[in-house]
């Protein structure tokens, strides 16, 4: 009898008879070349055109672009900085960089000038992509970068614009050069392919450098019966942006399951929205609420009933118990809620459809609805108090959320110093609750939860009655001094139309909420400022409204 031990031994550094894994995102594109070939990619170009190529061309071009990177001198583990909107030219390049062996680094172009330019220096990008349209934002900044050698524009050579960014070339020229027999290379485990820098509200935006193997492991996780909800004939709009958090890990997960991906460019109002989710026969859609909340106001003045679509997939931000409902009364659309964060890849949380809530009824459901999920087999959730200690998984008690796993931050982008506690865990900065089923549902934000006289008021739960109000478009709260309380809820509201009756909005919260977190004022505005992902930026409202219960 040969021992399990003397066995292993004899084989060298092998733990078992199974085959090396070769980690290297660029095979997802290699696998849907070969077996999902004509599986379409559609995308609105910036000129308004629609367009369609398909997995096999992209995988192709991915394979020019990345040999044309090689032939420029882009080194392995150099980050890549793009500007980019989600087009089939960023598809191919999250696996032409990737796959060489590059870091893509996709850069937010709603981010302060002068945060785009800490972000490409920090990240030492030698060669930056960007749509025409970006041209003139980095004209004006790049004599800040001076790290970078050349610019490529994403259009063909006769598109491109005037322009004095250092030695411009159009992208479709730039690829001119590369081989579409090309072989990907065998990478180092872990080696990076992917950087996203967090909005920073607070500070310098901090980079989190995903690897292979995370994003791997990610876009399968995703793509299991806890996931994302993804079916085989579904036919994906990705309006969540590619430069966020890798596209919440869609550009991998379509093509490795041969799904159809609808990209919608610059396309985000109502209209063309619509247009697209009709003539591309959209079935699943992927957004944050803000962008919803447009394509629904438009579909309602316009009498539109997205008949195609039978789920959507929404995070970012909480949902609202009036959004969901509005999805499944007026467009019988179900809404999947998902929670992460740039840190966490970010999938971590879903709240799919089950069997069990078949039978609740639409109230029920709704409410059931507005947590933010269950966690997906990897990634580990736990809630704890100012000290650390674990709290019950009741459903009542709330705490911060920690969370650990394999597509978790462990470090930030060149820091010295470890995210995580010894034990892995990763501080979310969420307050949530988790339930007996394991249902996480968020209560605020640290920095956003009301402090009213030494006790919590949830900003998000505020906000979510709020917005059930007919005349209520939009439902922000934030906390702001208040001269006896320390801190007491001011609700800001954009509203549905003329009517601006406070006292209405009041008595609606009666009943609906405890006495104690009606807020002490209502203030009317046009429209809420929104971050450079799409979420209200309440340290701006916090700022602006610090003194209004003061006087
Ligand atoms: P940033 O921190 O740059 O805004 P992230 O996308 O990383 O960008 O934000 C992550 C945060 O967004 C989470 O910590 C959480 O507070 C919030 N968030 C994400 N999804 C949800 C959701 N479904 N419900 C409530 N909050 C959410």
């Amino acid at each position: 009898m040969v021992s399990l031990s003397s066995y292993i031994k004899k084989l060298g550094e092998k733990m078992s008879n199974m085959q090396p894994w070769k980690q290297n995102v660029a095979s997802i594109i290699d696998f849907a070349e070969k077996i999902f070939p004509d599986v379409e990619v559609v995308t609105r170009e910036l000129s308004g055109k629609i367009s369609t190529t398909n997995y096999k061309n992209i995988s192709l071009r991915a394979k020019k672009l990345g040999s044309a990177l090689e032939k420029f001198g882009i080194e392995k583990e150099q980050c890549v900085g793009s500007l980019a909107l989600n087009t089939f030219r960023n598809m191919e390049m999250y696996y032409g960089i990737s796959g060489m062996g590059a870091v893509m680094h996709t850069i937010n172009f709603r981010l302060h000038p002068e945060q785009v330019v800490y972000i490409i220096n920090h990240a030492e990008n030698r060669l930056i992509f960007l749509e025409p349209v970006f041209a003139p934002l980095l004209e004006a900044v790049q004599d800040k970068c001076p790290m970078v050698e050349k610019f490529v524009l994403l259009c063909a050579k006769e598109e491109m614009p005037e322009t004095n960014l250092k030695d411009a070339v159009s992208y479709e020229e730039f690829i001119e050069n590369g081989d579409e027999s090309y072989t990907w290379p065998e990478l180092e485990e872990d080696a990076p392919c992917g950087l996203c820098y967090t909005s920073g509200t607070t500070g310098n935006p901090k980079g989190v450098l995903y690897s292979h193997k995370s994003t791997l492991l990610h876009a399968w996780a995703g793509s299991s019966a806890n996931g994302l909800g993804l079916q085989k004939n579904d036919s994906i709009l990705m309006v969540v942006p590619m430069f966020h958090v890798m596209g919440w890990g869609l550009p991998y997960l379509a093509p490795m399951n041969g799904i159809k991906l609808v990209l919608p460019g610059m396309g985000m109002d109502g209209a063309a929205l619509t247009e697209l989710i009709e003539k591309e026969s959209v079935t699943l859609a992927f957004g944050v609420p803000t962008i919803w909340l447009g394509l629904l106001n438009y579909c309602k003045e316009n009498n539109i009933k997205l008949e195609s679509v039978k789920q959507t997939i929404i995070g970012g931000s909480a949902v609202p118990y009036s959004m969901i409902k509005q999805f499944d009364e007026e467009h019988d659309i179900n809404v999947i809620q998902g929670w992460g964060m740039t840190e966490t890849s970010p999938l971590a949380t879903a709240n799919l459809k089950t069997p069990a809530m078949e039978k609740l009824s639409k109230d029920e459901l709704y409410k059931l609805q507005t947590k933010q999920g269950k966690p997906i087999y990897g990634v580990e959730l736990k809630i704890v108090d100012d000290e650390g200690s674990v709290l019950p998984n009741d459903g009542e008690a709330f705490g911060r959320l920690l969370i650990r796993g394999p597509w978790i931050n462990k470090r930030y982008y060149k820091f010295e110093e470890d995210a995580v506690d010894a034990d892995g865990w990763f501080d979310t900065g969420d307050i949530s609750t988790i339930d007996s089923e394991g249902y996480m549902t968020i209560v605020d934000r640290a920095k956003d939860v009301i402090k009213s006289g030494g006790e919590w008021i949830s900003s998000v739960d505020l906000e979510n009655v709020a917005q059930g109000h007919p005349d209520i478009m939009q439902a922000c709260v934030i906390g702001v001094a208040h001269p006896k309380w320390d801190e007491r809820p001011l609700l800001l509201v954009v509203p549905a139309n003329d009517k601006k009756d406070k006292d209405d909005i009041f008595g609606y919260l009666d009943g609906k909420i405890a006495k104690w977190w009606k807020p002490d004022d209502i203030v009317f505005l046009e429209e809420l400022p929104l971050g450079a992902t799409g979420k209200v930026l309440k340290v701006n409202l916090r700022d602006q409204y610090k003194d209004h219960l003061m006087s």
